[in-house]
């Protein structure tokens, strides 16, 4: 019999986290094959909400789940941690500056980095939901020394997902039949969802498109706003489909990417594509053994350099921001 792997889980009473747990005790996260061990972390105010999430697992019999722990301390909870899924954020109040909004998540991922340098396995893994996801990611990472700072991922599947989908659409074509497109930068409004390296049936997708008004006024901005949208018309954010990406991201980041295709994922910069090095910002990515490499050469035109360059600069401003507040 495999060893369980040990999932990690912070807000786990929270919307993503109903929607996320029931499918990695299920398998869907490592494979169908690999018993898990889920450690749940919340406020100690969410404990209770979390423990009644762990008596619906319980009720799932999930033949793959080996054990449901719940904590409020950052420490016990990431001992041991395989695989670490940080979806606890501070959330934007209204009227709240981005400085304070970073400071408030600074006190939540400084000591999150702090307790998995400490406790987690040698092969963790983790993937930052909670928004500003990148830099929230940055802040935890920094406060990993002893971890390879590519072990430090933020999302941005959901992105990549919502794009696939828009193009498909606007096609006529199945999602199966795309690959290779990418979103570039952060998490955020300013991101960019790239398809002029994107392959239609085998053809260049933004040629098989023929229409770049459609792609800067239509499909760029139905992408980065789709979250907003989805609130206005379910009266809840798009917590299932952010789950979803979640499994996608690190079901691929261990498993592999296929042959001849990427996806998008967000890591530590190593200077490629002009991102400064250690800007976690979001990249096209193969993972091979089990790490993601850059898809490397591609042109980048200006009216994709532009784009490209906007939404780094936001990130550096984000690195900055922190910096001063000491967060990093
Ligand atoms: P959700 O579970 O809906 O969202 C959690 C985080 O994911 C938010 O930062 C949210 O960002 C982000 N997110 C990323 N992508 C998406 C997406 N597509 N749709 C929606 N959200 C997205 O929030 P809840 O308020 O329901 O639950 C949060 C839980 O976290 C609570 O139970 C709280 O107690 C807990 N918490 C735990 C902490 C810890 O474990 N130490 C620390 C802080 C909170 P955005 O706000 O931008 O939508």
């Amino acid at each position: 019999a495999q060893v369980p792997v040990t999932v990690t889980v912070t807000g786990a009473a929270g919307q993503i986290g109903y929607a996320l747990l029931f499918r990695i005790a299920s398998g869907q996260l490592l494979g169908a094959d690999v018993p898990v061990r889920l450690r749940l972390l919340e406020i100690p105010q969410a404990v209770k909400a979390a423990e009644g999430t762990a008596m619906e697992l319980d009720d799932c019999a999930f033949p793959l789940l080996d054990s449901v722990d719940i904590f409020d301390d950052a420490n016990q909870a990431f001992e041991g941690c395989n695989v670490a899924l940080l979806v606890g954020a501070r959330p934007r109040a209204k009227g709240m500056e981005r400085g304070d909004l970073l400071e408030a998540n600074g006190g939540i991922f400084k000591p999150q980095g702090e307790a998995i340098n400490a406790g987690a396995a040698a092969d963790v893994r983790v993937l930052v939901v909670g928004n500003p996801a990148n830099t929230n990611a940055l802040i935890a990472q920094s406060h990993a020394p002893d971890v390879p700072a590519d072990r430090f991922n933020a999302m941005t599947r959901l992105d990549h997902n919502r794009a696939l989908t828009q193009l498909a659409k606007k096609l006529g074509v199945s999602i199966n039949d795309i690959r290779k497109l990418t979103i570039w930068g952060n998490h955020s409004a300013t991101q960019y969802p790239d398809i002029f390296h994107a392959e239609v049936g085998g053809a260049n997708a933004a040629k098989a498109v023929g229409d770049q008004s459609w792609i800067e006024n239509e499909f760029i901005p139905t992408v980065a706003k789709r979250g907003a949208a989805i609130i206005e018309a379910r009266g809840a954010s798009s917590a299932a489909s952010a789950a979803n990406a979640a499994i996608d991201h690190v079901y691929d980041w261990v498993n592999g990417t296929p042959e001849d295709d990427w996806t998008s994922a967000a890591f530590p910069s190593d200077g490629s594509y002009g991102v400064p090095e250690g800007i976690i910002s979001s990249f096209p990515a193969v993972s091979r053994n089990g790490r993601w490499e850059i898809v490397r050469g591609l042109d980048i035109d200006a009216f994709s350099r532009e784009r490209i360059d906007a939404s780094v600069q936001e990130l550096v401003e984000e690195r900055d921001t922190v910096k001063q507040l000491g967060l990093v």
